[in-house]
């Protein structure tokens, strides 16, 4: 069977960004592969993040955590969205670290019987206000803590991608505080670890052990605006989206297109039908995106529809019915980038990858 669209990705442009963000950080790596590695596809990125030179995965569910265990994959994994009635006793038999950022969840973490202790990493709140102790962090004590072993204390970061904010700082000086507390009931060798992609790349004070990264790791940027894109930060952008032209047709000026009929052509054009709608990521919003074909941009017109959009391909375009067509891609050639689309639906390159849809295949490249 032949794909109407797929999701390209290049698994060693994924080691090359590895290799680039922790040279940029000099301490370990975790590989953040949340998200079906945001959009990318789980194991075949982990693998290729721990071959270009990760020391950890990260994940958000405990799923995805035991999804890498069942893949065959032996390194360190935290998993760090793991709510009170989780399934900790398959954490503990499977080796995944737990993140806690709750004293009900660490009394249930705690209960786990096994010969092994589960492994905690403390989660706390410097100032992002999300996950992570705030006042319950006083109502720990040492023997609380000492039916687990506590393996590491990390925080986020919620402006890391403004390097100028004061709250960044801010954080800084929070987080430093509550690992002292920390040290000071006599737990040693923790792993600290607070930088996320954006302060990895610009802020080396707030690396400590380990950084995260996500999005760098897939060669997208973390702020567009304020640090670069994916070029100035010497990354590569890893997933090319194509899809075929379900038909190119020649239509006169002023036919109006799609459902609501919101634009008109303004001449007499070729229109591309793409074999790709909102159902598979597509943002239905998109304005000033669209795709790349026989080296030029076509842009979208008139509303994405669910398994399908229209493209404006100009009167003398040859593609043709069945060819393929970039909707995103490093941008080197002059594509359409995940930035564009962020920027084109109001949102950002992370939301374009991850909500690429199940229907797409993702193809790797080595
Ligand atoms: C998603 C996530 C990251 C990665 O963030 P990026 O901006 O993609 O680098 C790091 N840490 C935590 C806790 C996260 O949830």
């Amino acid at each position: 069977m032949t794909n109407r669209a797929e999701a390209l990705v290049d698994l060693s442009a994924i080691k090359s960004n590895i290799a680039t963000l922790k040279a940029k950080a000099g301490v370990d790596l975790l590989a953040v592969v949340k998200a079906d590695a945001y959009g990318h596809g789980l194991v075949p990125v982990a693998k290729a993040a721990l071959e270009g030179g990760a020391n950890w995965l990260g994940v958000a569910l405990l799923e995805e955590a035991i999804a890498l265990r069942a893949a065959g994959i032996t390194a360190p994994i935290l998993a760090w969205l793991v709510p009170p009635g989780s399934d900790f006793q398959s954490a503990v038999d499977n080796d995944i670290d737990i993140s806690v950022a709750s004293i009900k969840a660490l009394d249930e973490v705690s209960a786990v019987k096994g010969v092994k202790r589960p492994r905690v990493h403390l989660e706390v709140d410097t100032g992002m206000t999300r996950g992570g102790f705030l006042d319950e962090w006083n109502k720990i004590d040492a023997p609380h803590l000492n039916s687990v072993e506590i393996v590491g204390i990390f925080s986020h970061f919620a402006r890391a991608d403004e390097p100028g904010q004061a709250q960044n700082l801010d954080q800084l000086v929070r987080f430093k505080k509550m690992v002292a507390s920390l040290e000071s009931f006599g737990f040693t060798n923790l792993i600290r670890h607070l930088s996320n992609s954006a302060a990895t790349l610009v802020d080396h004070v707030s690396a400590f052990d380990m950084v995260r990264t996500g999005i760098a790791m897939y060669g997208l940027t973390p702020d567009l605006n304020n640090l670069g894109n994916s070029q100035s930060l010497n990354l590569k952008p890893a997933m090319t989206l194509r899809a075929k032209l379900h038909l190119v047709k020649e239509v006169p000026a002023g036919s109006s297109v799609g459902y609501g009929a919101t634009e008109k052509t303004k001449s007499d054009t070729k229109l591309g039908v793409v074999a790709m709608g909102y159902a598979d990521g597509i943002p239905r919003i998109a304005k000033n995106a669209g795709v790349f074909v026989d080296g030029k941009r076509a842009p979208i017109i008139g509303r994405v529809s669910m398994d399908q959009f229209v493209v404006d391909l100009g009167a003398n375009s040859p593609a043709q019915s069945g060819d393929w067509v970039t909707v995103f891609s490093t941008g080197t050639n002059g594509e359409y980038t995940a930035d564009d689309w962020g920027a084109a639906s109001g949102s950002i390159n992370y939301e374009i990858v991850t909500r690429i849809g199940p229907r797409v295949p993702r193809i790797y490249q080595l």
